[in-house]
């Protein structure tokens, strides 16, 4: 099992999509493990795109990300890392495939309602930055049987 930091962005909360887009998880399977509304401080937003540093819209972005209430989300699953990026679709909103939440519910290339991480490295670090540990919590679904085959050494 893995575990994904997810963000519904500024543009997500401002259009009330934070419901919508957290069911397209639940509903997928994926295991809700943290969840909070806050606001990203500058210097965190600085630190989680610090890759980015380089980059054109990296000032705006981080402008963008502390514009106002975000809504961040810990996903467990098997492959939940590449599962979530999948449901969230190409980062452009312009490009993004219908069926996907950047397809479906935005049309913007910067405004892109949701970010994913994008490896193992990335989740461990992103849910470091935006959650306490004790804020990640450690339950079993009582779907789990049926979101999975148990059964074996492992879940399928
Ligand atoms: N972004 C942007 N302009 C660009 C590329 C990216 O405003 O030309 C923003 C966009 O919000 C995107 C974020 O920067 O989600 C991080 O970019 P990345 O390429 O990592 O895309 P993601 O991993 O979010 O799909
Ligand atoms: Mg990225």
């Amino acid at each position: 099992m893995e575990t994904t930091l997810i963000i519904l962005k500024p543009d997500a909360v401002q259009r009330g999509f934070v419901g919508r887009i957290v069911t397209r998880f639940e509903e997928k399977g994926l295991q809700l493990v943290g969840l909070k509304l806050t606001t990203i401080a500058k210097t965190t937003a600085e630190t989680h795109y610090a890759p980015h540093k380089e980059r054109p819209f990296y000032p705006g972005l981080v402008r963008f990300m502390t514009s106002g209430p975000v809504v961040v989300v810990a996903l467990k699953g098997v492959g939940a890392i590449a599962i979530a990026r999948n449901l969230m679709g190409a980062t452009f909103g312009s490009k993004a495939a219908p069926g996907t939440i950047r397809g479906d519910f935005g049309v913007s290339n910067a405004y892109n309602l949701i970010h994913g991480s994008d490896s193992p490295e990335a989740a461990e670090k992103e849910l470091g930055l935006f959650f306490k540990k004790e804020e990640l919590l450690d339950w079993t679904p009582v779907s789990q049987e049926w979101t999975y085959d148990m059964t074996g050494p492992k879940p399928e």
